[in-house]
């Protein structure tokens, strides 16, 4: 039998399982509740697998976990999260349920479903003694990626730098269901300017207009964007000034850039310590930078696709696609490692972080054993 028929077989217990880690509310910003699921999850691993989970300590938000199962040489990294964008008291307003072969609640997309599925691959590869002894499954578990992973950012890496593979359990991008070979990563600064203030009727030529200024900036930041080699810069934010009388003294903005490669990484971040002012007396001050760099599709990572569209075909009999996007995640830290790394890897469905998120739950057991392959495989 199939990885896939066998995981067809426990999808009831798969769904009393999605359903419980669905209704125990897990914001990022909770420490408490954070700390009740990362204990969840890790009694689900040990006794679905008979590995072995860690819970690393942490003082702001939950604890962070690291499940490991088997004690090869070769490590392959799971990298899935814990938190939702969803509030304390959201599961009781809006309870999981099933509903014309789909699964709704909060966080059941983006990620419950997918980290589940995870366990799952582990519990079938060991059940039917298919993981390598040469390898180590080494499962992370976050507790702040919604928030920017402040605190697992480094244990992502600290994992990655030792992984001969990564694989991420992120939602593939629909409507195909197409793993992520490539992410772009993503840059925040704020400008500030300062002129100088004038009354607009009676001194308007001895101001310098901060406002004038942060305008110009913004024209050539905006110019910066290349959507042929995926560069944008967006502006989202901008402040100044007191009233429309007085010549502004003071503007600032929120910048936003993406990118696809590390080389335009570099490059963007020379462009923005380069920003001089265009308005004799005015001062700008530049601060922020790279806050995940890209995940670019090197030939290693299309090496893994090549892999996991091959398992796709022969175990599933489905044709696997590629595709990249312009959001970010957890894999952009690991493959910025220099190790392969596949996104895309959790559970299929739709309307991330919106009340109407729901996953397919007839492509779970595929997804299932198309992760199962590639540790076993990779
Ligand atoms: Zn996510």
């Amino acid at each position: 039998m199939s990885v896939q028929s066998d995981m067809q077989e426990k999808m009831d217990e798969f769904l009393q399982l999605l359903e419980e880690s669905v209704m125990l509310d897990s914001p990022s910003c909770d420490k408490r509740h954070g700390d009740r699921m990362a204990e969840w999850y890790a009694r689900q691993f040990v006794r679905l697998t008979g590995g072995t989970a860690e819970r690393i300590a942490n003082e702001t938000y939950g604890d962070q976990l690291r499940c490991t199962l088997g004690s090869g040489e070769k490590r392959v990294l799971l990298i899935g999260h814990y938190d939702t964008v969803w509030p304390l008291g959201e599961a009781a307003r809006r309870p999981f349920h099933i509903r014309d072969g789909k699964a709704y609640g909060p966080g059941v997309y983006d990620m419950k479903a997918g980290v589940l599925q995870a366990i799952y691959a582990l519990h079938l590869l060991q059940e039917r003694d298919r993981l390598p002894r040469d390898k180590q499954v080494v499962l992370l578990i976050n507790s702040d990626e919604e928030i920017g992973s402040p605190t697992s950012r480094t244990l992502v890496e600290q994992e990655a730098i030792h992984a001969m593979a990564a694989f991420v359990l992120e939602p593939p991008t629909e409507p195909n269901g197409a793993v992520k070979t490539w992410r772009k990563g993503s840059a925040h600064y704020r400008v500030v300017v300062e002129g100088v203030s004038a009354h607009a009727g009676v001194d308007h030529e001895k101001g310098v207009s901060a406002i004038e200024e942060l305008a110009r900036q913004i024209m050539y930041l905006h110019s910066l964007t290349d959507y042929e080699i995926g560069t944008t810069v967006n502006v989202g934010m901008i402040k100044g000034g007191i009233g429309a009388n007085v010549v502004a003294d003071y503007a600032e903005a929120e910048i936003d850039i993406r990118m696809r490669t590390t080389a335009e990484a570099v490059r963007l971040e020379e462009v923005m310590a380069r920003l001089t002012p265009q308005l004799a007396g005015a001062k700008l001050t530049v601060t922020g930078g790279i806050r995940r760099p890209p995940m670019q599709r090197t030939e290693q990572i299309a090496a893994l696709y090549r892999l996991a569209k091959m398992i796709a075909y022969e175990e599933l009999g489905i044709v696997l696609e590629e595709s990249g996007t312009g959001g970010v995640s957890d894999g952009n830290f690991a493959a910025a490692c220099g190790i392969p790394t596949l996104d895309g890897l959790g559970a299929r469905g739709g309307f991330a972080h919106s009340p109407h998120e729901f996953i397919y739950l007839h492509d779970v057991p595929g997804r299932t054993a198309l992760l199962a392959g590639l540790v076993e495989r990779c």
